[in-house]
């Protein structure tokens, strides 16, 4: 490819919208282009390094076994009706209606769809187990597009959904996926985490993320981990144990009474008011959950995790409630006083306590009256004996590694893959079955399996650039190599280049020949940006027969003749696995 034919317009700035590196550099170096807000245009350069991602996914998902096919991107509702969720979907089901008033959507997953192929076609237990995949657009209306590519509303996915007869064929195809997984992204030039995760809508009961670790604010996930054993989770499925804390408040308070507290609006105000640990006081936070409110009750010293407190109610949208809405739950309740003073007590809400609170005894809580609260309370005080415990804690870093006890610590990753064991799920409300060895109809036990492609194209930007451009791996840059002739008009040079670009051509290198009539370093710079793995720079040096050869990744520099040069990069080339 000639530079001067490529299609690339880099641009001098990164776009004004653009908040992480991975989505300011593919827009710079013009690979991307905004359509409309989460949805974005594959120019050329983009769609070879996503092609070369969906060919590695291929490759491994094929060598283990797995069979790809292509599904429907728009999806009929009878059969999200079959399976629960076209209400529990929520909004980022994108639905719509044909000419005759038929309700559809636009896939955003597709365990629907496969499950009814399934039925129709795998009715044996000797046509089991099997893995089916595919990789396509999915359309989800995000609630936040943001990061370009990282978090779109189109965007495109390798789902595979697997089928068998037990949970044991299930863990060992998990297993077979979470190999291949590793294959996949190392291949890919990405180090992941593979961490425990929240199943979410998808449902199910074991699942697994893998995470491209990173320390920007790419990263929208936070990932505790143990540095002394495997222990890796998402924040949203985390748990730990505490290190001790006074939670008996029996040395501060020998009686249950209410006492003033002026000016306590907050935790800290109130614990140095009080003169005592957090861990004495009872938080009660109100969260709306599918319109409808609900008291979650913690240790004051500890946060709430949405999603675990969404799994514990069984809801499919989470927000935390507004001052305005406390104060009008509160009236409702008989009560007049500002959100700060809110307490369990003589709440008509549902109510669900953290583990923590099992353990606090003669604690202070909010009595929903202003400036005031009891202190050496206990559960018993506030008519709360039939609370709903669950673990809905945010595990925080320095916090005990369940699995060894050791401190745990915490970091950023960016989602680029996971695994689900999902059961029957689908197959079970979806009367998918199979007949099996003694003659009985039973559910298919599935497994799905999913890969953000262009998420992992963005993630390989936020795991390998400078302040210059990108860094690709060699395995999935849109070529390997571009050469930099500094002077076109130089007969020398320019015979010079296109006979090293001619000899890599052939020998089934992908390169290009910057045969723009532009200053070196205008050259240069772009050769940075739009980041090809190596650059064979020929300029004055050809006259003692060396040309320039720079690496990237490494940023050496070194003076070769053209038949190294040559040499170097068809064997780095040969050596992609
Ligand atoms: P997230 O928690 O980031 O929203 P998810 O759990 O909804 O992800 P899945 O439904 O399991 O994701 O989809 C499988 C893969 O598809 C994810 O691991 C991710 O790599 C990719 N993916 C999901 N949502 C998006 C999106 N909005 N933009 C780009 N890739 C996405
Ligand atoms: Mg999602």
């Amino acid at each position: 490819m000639k530079m001067s034919k490529l299609f690339v317009q880099t641009l001098r700035e990164f776009p004004s919208d653009a908040e992480v590196i991975s989505h300011k550099m593919l827009a710079r170096a013009g690979y991307i282009r905004k359509l409309t807000s989460g949805v974005y245009n594959y120019l050329p350069l983009m769609w070879r390094v996503l092609k070369k991602i969906e060919n590695i996914v291929r490759d491994e998902m094929d060598k283990a076994g797995a069979q790809e096919l292509l599904m429907p991107f728009v999806q009929p509702k009878e059969l999200w009706i079959e399976s629960g969720r076209w209400e529990a979907y929520g909004k980022e089901l994108m639905r719509l209606k044909d000419r005759h008033n038929r309700e559809m959507c636009l896939g955003p997953t597709h365990e629907e769809i496969i499950t009814a192929i399934a039925r129709d076609v795998l009715k044996s237990y000797k046509q089991l187990p099997t893995n089916l995949y595919q990789i396509q657009s999915k359309f989800r209306d995000e609630v936040r597009p943001r990061f370009g590519l990282l978090r779109g509303r189109e965007f495109i996915m390798k789902d595979a959904y697997s089928f068998g007869t037990s949970q044991e064929e299930l863990e060992a195809e998990y297993e077979n996926m979470a190999q291949a997984y590793r294959n996949i992204f190392n291949r890919c030039g990405l180090d992941t985490k593979m961490v425990q995760s929240d199943s979410g809508a998808i449902g199910g009961n074991v699942s697994h993320e893998f995470m491209v670790i990173t320390t920007t604010d790419a990263g929208e996930n936070d990932v505790f981990y143990c540095d002394d054993c495997d222990y890796a989770a998402n924040s949203n499925h985390a748990v730990s144990n505490l290190p001790a804390a006074t939670v008996d408040g029996k040395e501060y308070f020998n009686e249950t009474k209410v006492i003033d507290t002026p000016n306590t609006h907050s935790i800290n105000e109130l614990s140095q008011f009080l003169n005592i640990p957090s861990t004495l006081i009872l938080k009660s936070l109100v969260y709306i959950i599918d319109k409808k409110p609900v008291l979650a009750l913690i240790r004051a010293d500890k946060a709430v995790e949405e999603t675990k407190l969404l799994n514990a109610v069984g809801g499919i949208e989470i927000r935390i409630a507004t001052s305005g809405e406390i104060e009008e739950i509160m009236k409702e309740n008989g009560f007049d006083a500002i959100p700060g003073f809110i307490g369990p007590k003589g709440m008509n809400l549902t109510v669900i306590a953290d583990n923590t609170v099992k353990e606090m005894k003669n604690f202070v809580v909010g009595i929903n009256k202003n400036d005031a609260h009891m202190v050496g309370a206990n559960l018993k005080d506030l008519g709360l004996e039939e609370i709903k415990y669950a673990d809905i804690r945010l595990v925080e870093a320095g916090e005990l590694c369940p699995q060894c006890g050791k401190p745990l610590k915490v970091t950023r990753g960016i989602e680029v893959g996971n695994i689900f064991q999902l059961g029957t799920k689908y197959s079970k409300p979806m009367n998918a079955v199979y007949l099996d060895a003694d003659g009985k109809a039973k559910p298919y036990i599935m497994g799905c399996y999913g890969i953000g492609i262009s998420r992992t194209a963005a993630a390989a930007v936020e795991a390998h650039h400078d302040e210059h451009g990108i860094k690709w791996p060699l395995s999935i840059a849109p070529y390997h190599v571009v050469i930099v002739p500094v002077s076109t008009k130089d007969e020398i040079q320019m015979t010079t280049a296109v006979k090293i670009y001619e000899e890599l051509i052939k020998n089934g290198v992908e390169a290009v020949l910057d045969d723009r009539d532009e200053r070196a370093g205008v050259k240069f710079k772009d050769a940075d940006l739009i980041g090809f793995p190596y650059r064979i720079t020929v300029g004055k040096t050809i006259s003692e027969g060396n040309v320039e050869f720079v690496n990237r990744q490494t940023g050496d520099k070194t003076a070769i003749t053209p038949e190294d040069a040559v040499k170097r990069v068809i064997d780095a080339v040969k050596n992609i696995k």
